[in-house]
């Protein structure tokens, strides 16, 4: 009876239902999951998946948190949603002050929104609308470094890396950016001056036709799982103050602890102008994000004509994701994840350590609650996958790179399951 119902789940599926980054007429084939719990993910079949990626990135205290459940069902009680024109509630209010409290200083202008990609869009529009407010709209186009990704929507998709960023077909038509290289200093290597210095020389050229930096701080995430020298930040964030250039960091992946730091940025020590988050924000419950800005971008904008800044979703605000947000964020206060991520960060450099000996392997890199193996050659997805469900773990690589960041919850003896299975695996590729 079961067997019969997942047959029509994944046949009906596989007939209506686009997944991500997939051809509708030949799709990869997808699982059927029906519960999950802790660190674990179900499958019909009763199969339980240790879970290597916290559903890209967002579930750090893994799934099913009694506390998060609880805040959404008290919220639910309440009043799921109500618009945020004209309209103010306690959630919205409360996870405004969680976020000023934790953000690097001097970030408490919050501006919510319903995504990661729309958060970019709503920073790039802050920026934009900065620069037409201080009389300089000259100033409209955006910098960044290669290898980056910020979302799928437009201007996200401009800033993303043109190669591995998946939107190469619509070059031509998206907003025409301005990339550097990427910071090819790794974390924890020396560092050397010539890194930033193209970005130096692009921002020195282009400053007044440029409004905004925008980039991954030390951790790029989809475009190539990259960790780079947190050196690179400081240098960045002089230049774009001394040109009049804001500097975004979209911390939509690295925010709430994955690095090490609550904030990749406090490697660097630095306040960016314009700081994006969205992801681990509701504990992976719900998508929702949040863009913090500076009293002066606040300012600046505010003082143009129109005053108003010009953005205002539907679901803006939503009390639902606002409180479950403010458990998660209590939860990360309450218990500070940050000495786990260094133990996670341990357990991942030692058990990933013999994929560095394989032909296959390029580089195996490991930075917080973040393990990478990069291979030579890009991966066969379907086959892997399939290979790592039969090892009873949930990774889903991309391209050359196989990769876990697991919920912070996950114990040593899941994490080095899900650590062999990922070095086994790659050991059988050709
Ligand atoms: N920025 C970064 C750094 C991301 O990793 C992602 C998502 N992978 C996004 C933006 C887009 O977020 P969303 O998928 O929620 O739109």
């Amino acid at each position: 009876m079961k067997e019969r119902q997942t047959k029509e789940i994944l046949s009906y599926d596989r007939k209506h239902l686009w997944h991500p980054y997939t051809s509708m007429s030949d799709p990869l084939r997808v699982f059927h999951a029906v519960r999950a719990e802790g660190v674990r993910i179900e499958l019909a079949d009763g199969r339980q998946l240790i879970d290597g990626m916290s559903s890209w990135w967002s579930a750090v205290h893994g799934y099913n948190h009694p506390k998060l459940n609880e805040a959404a069902e008290k919220q639910l009680q309440r009043m799921a949603h109500v618009m945020f024109g004209g309209l103010t509630h306690t959630p919205a209010v409360e996870l405004a002050r969680r976020l000023v409290r934790i953000a690097p200083e001097g970030l408490d202008k919050i501006f919510y929104c319903d995504s990661g990609s729309v958060a970019v869009e709503v920073a790039v529009k802050m920026a934009l609308q900065y620069m037409h407010a201080q009389g300089t709209p000259a100033k409209n186009t955006l910098a960044t470094i290669r290898s980056g990704y910020h979302g799928d929507t437009w201007h996200a998709m401009s800033v993303c890396d043109p190669v591995t960023g998946m939107h190469s077909i619509f070059t031509g038509r998206l907003p025409l950016q301005h990339f550097a290289p990427r910071p090819e200093i790794r974390f924890g290597d020396e560092w050397d001056e010539r890194c930033f210095a193209p970005m130096g020389e692009l921002i020195e050229r282009e400053h007044d036709r440029l409004a905004a930096v925008i980039l991954e701080p030390v951790v790029q995430g989809a475009g190539g799982m990259w960790f780079y020298h947190p050196e690179y930040l400081r240098r960045l964030r002089e230049t774009c103050s001394r040109y009049d250039v804001l500097l975004i960091a979209d911390e939509i992946a690295t925010g709430f602890g994955r690095t090490g730091r609550m904030f990749a940025s406090e490697w660097a020590g630095i306040t960016p102008d314009i700081l994006c988050v969205g992801k681990a924000l509701t504990g992976g419950y719900m998508s929702f994000a949040a863009v913090l800005a500076t009293e002066k971008v606040a300012e600046v904008i505010s003082s143009g004509s129109p005053p108003e800044f010009m953005h205002g979703p539907t679901f803006m605000g939503n009390p639902l994701a606002c409180s479950i947000a403010c458990a998660s964020l209590d939860l990360l206060s309450e218990n500070s994840p940050l000495p786990r991520i260094g133990e996670i960060e341990g357990i991942l450099r030692r058990e990933l350590a013999p994929a560095a000996a394989l032909p296959q392997v390029a580089d195996v890199r490991t930075l917080g609650a973040i393990g990478v193996i990069e291979l030579h050659r890009s991966v066969d997805m379907a086959t892997l996958q399939q290979r790592f469900v039969d090892e009873g773990v949930w990774v889903r690589p991309f391209g050359r790179l196989v990769y876990a960041m697991p919920p912070y919850i996950i114990k040593d003896q899941e994490l080095e399951t899900l650590a062999r299975a990922m070095v086994r695996v790659v050991a059988e590729t050709e």
